[in-house]
């Protein structure tokens, strides 16, 4: 028999999609993006095997240095705050399957979004996909048809070619924006303004969390 929907029960036996690596899990406001501004819970998975030179999180990339939280823990600890917005991130999230944890999520009245480097399957409800490619790691093909935002850091000039592929192959609709890279940002973003000025299909994206010293 196929498994359904209703196999996601509460009193469904515990299954690896039931238990999530979480290095942390913290209320603030999403920093960068289109979601920007706005009250996010955040839940950071560990795991990621894409290797970014300049990554900012690098203790998130071991798995097993992170213990495995229940879905219902999870989204219990989302549930102590008011705002109903859930960012999942990492490390890289979709190295797990994420449909029973973006089920609940959506059941507790959460709107799901996920930050991702899309080189795995998307797996999971989500309300908004920020698809933010790498260099090091080729995307997954499946993640151009669904992302609603695609995020492209800017570590150096070569980085906007780069950006222009991955537009050309993106959904239309889908919103495209410039991110410098946080330690090169004074270098990159007169670049960056430049660029957008002469490419208005592009948006700036900052990580303003930093700029407001907010996780
Ligand atoms: S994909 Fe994200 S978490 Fe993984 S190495 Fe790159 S920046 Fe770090």
């Amino acid at each position: 028999m196929l498994h359904s929907e209703s196999t996601f029960t509460e009193t469904a036996p515990p299954t690896d999609t039931d238990t999530l690596p979480v290095m942390e899990a913290f209320y603030t406001l999403q920093g960068e993006g289109k979601q920007a501004g706005k009250a996010a819970y955040f839940i950071r998975l560990g795991g990621c095997d894409v290797g970014c030179h300049w990554c900012d999180v690098k203790e998130s990339w071991d798995a097993q240095a992170h213990p495995r939280q229940g879905v219902a823990a999870i989204v219990a600890g989302a549930l102590k705050y008011p705002g109903r917005m859930a960012v999942v991130t990492g490390g890289e999230p979709l190295m797990y399957d994420l449909g029973t944890l973006t089920k609940s999520l959506q059941e507790a009245g959460f709107q799901t979004n996920i930050e991702t480097s899309g080189v795995y399957p998307v797996t999971g409800r989500w309300d908004w996909i920020c698809f933010s490619p790498k260099k090091f790691k080729v995307p997954h093909p499946g993640i151009y048809e669904v992302a609603h935002e695609l995020k492209v850091i800017i570590y150096n000039p070569s980085d906007f070619a780069f950006a222009e592929a991955h537009a050309a192959r993106v959904a239309e609709g889908c919103a495209l924006l410039l991110q410098p890279e946080w330690s090169r940002h004074e270098r990159m973003l007169p670049q960056i303004i430049d660029y957008i000025k002469d490419n208005p299909k592009w948006q700036m994206s900052l990580q303003t969390h930093k700029y407001m010293d907010i996780p």
